[in-house]
Parts: structure tokens; C-alpha cells; sequence
């Protein structure tokens, strides 16, 4: 066994650079951030590169989009960083913190109700970049999914936004046809036609907007585009499934200033060492939403801030 050199300080300090600790070496994983899943041709290149002067040779793909080189000796840290900033790539994505985004590929996708690329690299630059110094109770993990196919479980992520399109029924249009084509393929059998007419069950829709544009008597001409917004999901040593905000958000700034509510619930009000679904459990889920529908907590984010917490936070990789 190699004499390990890299005293426990070290390692923790260069941890919280992205650089976790290979087993038994002075070597370490560089964690590069993908920002939202994605790099260009370019990074690729300056990645496989710096895999090969400083790492073993090897790149890792993380289950949560993030990109590690093996290998990288301790001494080469700062020169490893410098290597791919020149690509305008970090490292990081440690500590309990806000963690860095996850997207599936809704921009792109047959069914995509959003641009998940786009909204999880505003989510990076405002909440991942902007709170990279705050301190939360644990880990902090957000998900952005294009519809409510949940390919990137949303709902299993500390918070998760999923795209939606409420369908527009006009009644008045609706013949109460005998083979209503919404009642066909509404995929969660969401709709039906009841007494003439067709009903749309709130509580089942998912407001996949499949319906839209689908009737041949124009009933449902459009739909309009939203947020799904869960919160309290997690997966992993204990997991608990998100539950939905009852509000469906329309305009994106609203739903990306919950986000920004939640993080400062979470640090206000959640206990060292908790994840946001204990949280929400200890506060109850109506007084959690209730907060993250108002701005009141916004008013006191400076205080929040600046306040002395959670100096040592839950996450333990
Ligand atoms: S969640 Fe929807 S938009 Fe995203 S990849 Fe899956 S099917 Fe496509
Ligand atoms: S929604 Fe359209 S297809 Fe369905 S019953 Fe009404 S008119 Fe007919
Ligand atoms: S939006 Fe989707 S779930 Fe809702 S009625 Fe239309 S097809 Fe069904």
C-alpha cells in the first residue's frame, strides 16, 4: 500500500473543490460541472485532454450529470483547474449545498413542454453559482423535467419542476361525440365524455397536453404552458417522494423565485444534518407551502444570509 501523504485537512479542503479522495492514494476524482447536462464538442476535447495529462486516462460519467477524471494527483490540483477553465469549465459540486442541476432533454424531445436545458442553466447561474457559499442544512438537489413523463424524477429530488400545458376546453365546442379522440388517448384516463359532454378530472390530468389540438371539433384549440413544482423528494439511504406545490405556475420567474423561497426556508428553518423532506415533515407540508406562496420570507433573505449556520451541514459526499 502507497504511504499516503494528504493529511485529513487536505483532503476535506480540496473536497469542497469538486476533488473527492480515490481510496487508498493521494489521488483524486476531479468533479467537473456539466451546468445542465450538456457540453460542447470543445469541453469534450479540453476534458479527454486534462484525462490524459493529469488523470488516468479515464472519464466518469456521475448519475447526476457531472463529469469526473480519476486519478489526478494532489499536487496538480490548482494546475488541473486552470487546464479546464481555460474551456470555461469548473469543478465542484460538493457539500450541503445547493448540488449542481439535472435536466433531461425536454428542449429537444417529442414531448417537451419546456426548454429544460435553458431553465437549468438559469437555475445553475442563480442558485448553484449565486448560493455557492451559502450553507444549508444537507445537500440541496434540483431536477428539471420537460413533462410529466418524469424521465429525470422531478419528484424525487430535494426540488423538482416539471413542464406542463393545461389543455383549454371550451365546452361550448364539445359535441359529446359517441368515440370522443380525447378520451382515446388522454394516456392516464384523465378525460371523458359524461352526460354529452367531455370532462376533463382535474385530480387525474397531469397536464401533459397530449389533448391539445386533438379534437377534430377544435374543443381544445390550445393550452397553456406552466411549472409543476415538487418539493421534499429523495433518493437514496432513505427515500420519500416529492409532493406538488397546488399551484401551477405560469410565469417563469415566479416559479424560479420559489426555488429561491425553499432554499431560504431550508436554511432559516431546517436543522443541521436534515434534508428538506424532514423539513417539511417537522413544519408540515400546508405551512411550507403556505411560505413558499407568499414573498414574506424574501423580505428577510439578507438576514438569512448573513446568519451563522449550518457551518458543519449533513452531506457526507
Ligand atoms: S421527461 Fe418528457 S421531455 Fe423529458 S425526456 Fe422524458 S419524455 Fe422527454
Ligand atoms: S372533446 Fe371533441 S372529440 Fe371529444 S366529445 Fe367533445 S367534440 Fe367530440
Ligand atoms: S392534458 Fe394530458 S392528462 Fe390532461 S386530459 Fe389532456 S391528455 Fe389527458
Amino acid at each position: 500500500m502507497a504511504t499516503l501523504t494528504v493529511s485529513a485537512a487536505d483532503e476535506k479542503r480540496v473536497k469542497a473543490m469538486g476533488f473527492l479522495s480515490n481510496k487508498g492514494t493521494d489521488n483524486f476524482n476531479a468533479r467537473i460541472i456539466t451546468v445542465n447536462g450538456k457540453i460542447t464538442a470543445e469541453q469534450q476535447r479540453c476534458i479527454a485532454e486534462a484525462a490524459e495529462k493529469f488523470g488516468n486516462g479515464e472519464v466518469a460519467f456521475t448519475t447526476r450529470l457531472t463529469v469526473e477524471v480519476p486519478g489526478v494527483p494532489y499536487e496538480k490540483i490548482e494546475e488541473f483547474q486552470e487546464f479546464i477553465g481555460k474551456a470555461g469549465l469548473t469543478t465542484g459540486g460538493t457539500g450541503s449545498k445547493v448540488r449542481p442541476v439535472v435536466a433531461c432533454k425536454g428542449t429537444t424531445c417529442q414531448y417537451g413542454l419546456l426548454d429544460s436545458f435553458g431553465l437549468a442553466r438559469e437555475i445553475h447561474e442563480r442558485f448553484y453559482v449565486g448560493y455557492r457559499q451559502v450553507q444549508l442544512p444537507h445537500k440541496f438537489k434540483i431536477a428539471v423535467g420537460g413533462c410529466p413523463n418524469n424521465c429525470v424524477k422531478p419528484d424525487l429530488n430535494d426540488l423538482g419542476i416539471i413542464g406542463q400545458r393545461i389543455p383549454n376546453f371550451d365546452e361550448d365546442s364539445c359535441n359529446g361525440c359517441k368515440k370522443c379522440a380525447i378520451e382515446k388517448n388522454c394516456p392516464v384516463g384523465a378525460a371523458k365524455v359524461v352526460d354529452g359532454v367531455l370532462e376533463i378530472d382535474k385530480d387525474v390530468c397531469n397536464n401533459c397536453g397530449r389533448c391539445v389540438g386533438k379534437c377534430p371539433f377544435d374543443a381544445i384549440e390550445d393550452g397553456t404552458y406552466g411549472y409543476k413544482i415538487y418539493i421534499g423528494g429523495r433518493w437514496g439511504k432513505k427515500v420519500a417522494q416529492g409532493r406538488a406545490l397546488s399551484k401551477v405556475f405560469t410565469d417563469k420567474e415566479e416559479a424560479l423565485s420559489v426555488i429561491e423561497k425553499a432554499l431560504l426556508l431550508f436554511r432559516e428553518q431546517g436543522k443541521t444534518g436534515e434534508r428538506f423532506s424532514q423539513t417539511i415533515d417537522r413544519l408540515g407540508f400546508e405551512n411550507v407551502e403556505a411560505q413558499l406562496l407568499s414573498d414574506e420570507i424574501l423580505g428577510r433573505k439578507d438576514e438569512i444570509l448573513a446568519a451563522n449556520l449550518h457551518t458543519k451541514g449533513g452531506a457526507t459526499c
